[in-house]
């Protein structure tokens, strides 16, 4: 390889590979939305079209379910697709595009958001995946016939679930870095689980009264992040510093005898 065709720095080249990864899984996540869009619309057309019992079927109500559901699924995957690629237009669009160092810079700002691209790459895919099934179900015997549209959706779709990384491997990255940062401080998580184990160990407490338009969802959000946080406390008084999976991070997070989250080596 002549030299001249090198890009970055010697021994440095795995850093531009998992930036390409993190663009990759971000825009699968984007992409997968094409697909559910495009079996949503065939979905309904056909749920339109199809008589039974003398009613099109979108007027049974688990014909009806599997549309609401399906369309939700899109709605939630493109607002995180969406805020995820403002996030990363806003920090990108602070960079001096003039400075000696402009690639390196933007390597390691779009290395932060590997979390978030993680994330949009599992719950965008699985998102495809469990439409396709339900636009698929709606077709009855012909969603396995090759001549619909549903059958070849379903068959597409699988891939996703797999390639830019297995939605596993995914799953490890997204706990293993959000643990990574939470030792090293970018992320102020550890004292978010720990209030939440103290407010558990202090036994029931009132629920959180809110007001306005939206105040049973923002409850349910409340709820379910202390869930999620006190789920991470206990696995982590469990299974200590194997919570945290990447190798290089090993060692940094344990629970002391008194059960409380501390730093570790
Ligand atoms: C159509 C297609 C196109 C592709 N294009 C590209 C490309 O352009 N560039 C490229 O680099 N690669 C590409 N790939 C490769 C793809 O990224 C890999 O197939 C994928 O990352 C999975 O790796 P693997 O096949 O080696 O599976 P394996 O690593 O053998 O995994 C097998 C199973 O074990 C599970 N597993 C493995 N380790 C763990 C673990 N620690 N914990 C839990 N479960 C685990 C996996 O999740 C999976 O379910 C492509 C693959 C396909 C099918």
């Amino acid at each position: 390889m002549p030299v001249e065709n090198l890009l970055g720095e010697v021994g440095k080249g795995h850093h531009i590979a998992f930036n390409i990864l993190n663009v990759g899984r971000y825009k699968l996540g984007a992409g997968t939305i094409g697909g559910s869009k495009y079996a949503f619309r065939n979905g309904i057309r056909y749920a339109k079209e199809r008589i039974a019992f003398s009613k099109p079927i979108t007027a049974f109500g688990l014909v009806q379910e599997k549309i609401a559901d399906s369309g939700a699924g899109i709605f939630a995957a493109k607002s995180l697709v969406y805020r995820v690629v403002g996030a990363i237009d806003a920090s990108l669009a602070e960079l001096d595009k003039s400075a000696p160092n402009l690639t390196q810079e933007t390597q390691k700002r779009i290395e932060k958001f590997a979390v978030e691209c993680s994330i949009i790459k599992v719950w965008c895919s699985e998102t495809l995946d469990r439409l396709v099934d339900q636009m698929l179900q709606l077709h009855g015997g012909y969603g396995y016939v090759e001549e619909y549209s549903a059958e070849r959706s379903y068959r597409d779709a699988r891939i996703n679930k797999i390639f830019e990384g297995t939605n596993e491997i995914n799953r490890l990255i997204i706990t293993g870095w959000m643990m990574k940062r939470a030792m090293q401080g970018q992320l102020v998580l550890l004292p978010a689980i720990q209030r939440v184990m103290d407010e558990v160990m202090a036994g029931p407490t009132p629920r959180e009264e809110r007001t306005g338009e939206l105040a049973d969802q923002h409850a349910l959000l409340a709820s379910a992040k202390k869930l999620s946080l006190f789920c991470a406390g206990a696995a982590s008084q469990k299974y200590g510093a194997a919570v945290s999976i990447p190798r290089q991070s090993r060692g940094l997070y344990c629970v002391s005898r008194s059960k409380r989250l501390v730093r570790g080596r």
